[in-house]
């Protein structure tokens, strides 16, 4: 974005070793990373909303292994071991959420209780049978379900059959940011809120932000914009796209579901909160177009889907109160896997984002893996920012 001789609010200069700026789940882990790995280093945070006003606090709360398709299936994009290498880094970014920062799972509406991917048709759930067996086989532990188990653990009707991810979880995003935040600023990280980055510019060896509130000196940036990248540099334009996603939320009901489920090769979604409410979540597939983009707006046709998901799928929630409709902008890679990295024409701004719908699977361990980089550790291929 350029800024304007109006907006050029130079008056107040602020200085720093490294800033982030985006105040999601990406940014805050990378706040705790750097005050644990790096703790000489005088850290900022800057944020355009408040914490969480990006897609972090507008998302589901699945912490899920894996990437955006069945196994099966990245198993025949990438071969056994990569797609292993994928799984397991989602699965070491739970861990490393349990280690350093769950240490009271219930604060933050922690539940390790598996997730589920449903199919509505025979292929979908051949697809899934064939993904049990390789995950099985690499080690990875899953069960199966058949269409009277869905109805019985999920109270879900319309499904031919299901697999269970056994070490899937799911927690309240905003508790999530909130203890992260808690943790980073004990430790001397700044933030700012309503303050929005117009520009990055070189001075020197030196980077400057500037934003809303003036300017920030430092050595070194790192973005966190997920979505909104492309905003800010040109460089991530056709690599993070902005996607919409949609969710509704139905009023509560006694627990009847097992676990947070998928369903549509990984498309729509459901799970119930520990508080008895019902999200329901997906369908952007139905209007493509109109769900890339920055606006934030909720989508009609959509949330009608989201509604006739509920009728053809959900008997327990039949004449149930919908209390809120939101939606988020997500930013998708076009393989899927985040982007983690410098940029081609300035090695002094770090960026971590592109999760496609996954962030609180990956950007943990995502943001270990950057700060890792910085401090010398080399980032694998299927991560790199370089890698298209
Ligand atoms: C409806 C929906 C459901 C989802 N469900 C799940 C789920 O169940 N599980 C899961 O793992 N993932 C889910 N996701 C995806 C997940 O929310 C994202 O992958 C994750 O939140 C990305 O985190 P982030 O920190 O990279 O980006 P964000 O949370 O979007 O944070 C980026 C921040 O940067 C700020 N920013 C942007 N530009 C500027 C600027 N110029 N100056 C200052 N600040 C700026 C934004 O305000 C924003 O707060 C869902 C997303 C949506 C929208």
């Amino acid at each position: 974005m350029s800024v304007s001789y109006w907006l050029d609010k130079t008056d107040g200069t602020a200085e720093y070793d490294i800033v982030i700026i985006g105040g999601g789940i990406a940014g805050h882990s990378l706040c705790y990373w750097f005050q644990k790995i790096m703790p000489k280093m005088k850290v900022a945070l800057v944020e355009k909303g408040e914490l969480g006003s990006g897609a972090t606090g507008r998302n589901a709360g699945f912490v899920t292994c894996g990437s955006v398709e069945h196994f099966n299936r990245l198993v025949g994009t990438h071969g056994e071991k990569l797609a292993l290498e994928m799984w397991q880094f989602s699965e070491e970014n739970l861990k490393l959420l349990k280690e350093e920062v769950i240490k009271d799972p219930s604060s933050l509406s922690f539940e390790e209780k598996g997730s589920f991917s449903l199919a509505s048709t025979d292929n979908e759930f051949i697809e899934l049978k064939k993904s049990a067996d390789l995950m099985r086989r690499l080690g990875i532990e899953v069960d199966m379900l058949e269409e009277k188990d869905i109805q019985n653990r999920l109270g879900a009707i319309g499904f031919v059959g299901g697999i269970k991810y056994v070490k899937d979880a799911s927690i309240h995003p905003i508790k999530l940011l909130e203890e992260l935040y808690r943790i980073s600023s004990r430790k001397g990280v700044d933030f700012f809120s309503q303050t929005e980055v117009f520009s990055m510019e070189k001075s020197g060896d030196k980077r400057i932000l500037k934003t809303n509130k003036g300017s920030f000196l430092c050595d070194a940036i790192v973005m966190a914009t997920n979505g909104y990248s492309s905003l800010i540099h040109p460089f991530f334009k056709g690599k993070i796209e902005p996607t919409r996603g949609q969710i509704l939320a139905v009023e509560p009901v006694d627990i009847f579901m097992e676990g947070p489920c998928y369903a549509n090769f990984v498309l729509d979604y459901f799970r119930q909160l520990p508080t008895g409410e019902l999200l329901i979540g997906g369908f952007r597939q139905l209007d493509k177009e109109k769900e890339q983009g920055f606006s934030d707006e909720t989508n009609p046709t959509i949330q009608k889907a989201l509604e006739r998901f509920i009728e053809d799928h959900l008997p327990k929630l039949k004449d149930k109160r919908i209390t809120h409709r939101w939606s988020g902008i997500m930013g998708f890679s076009q393989d899927g896997q985040p982007f983690i990295g410098s940029l081609p024409d300035d090695p002094q701004v770090y960026f971590l984002g592109g999760f496609t719908a996954h962030g609180l699977g990956l950007a943990f361990h995502g943001a270990k893996t950057l700060v890792d980089a910085m401090a010398g550790k080399e980032i694998p291929h299927w991560l790199s920012g370089r890698r298209v």
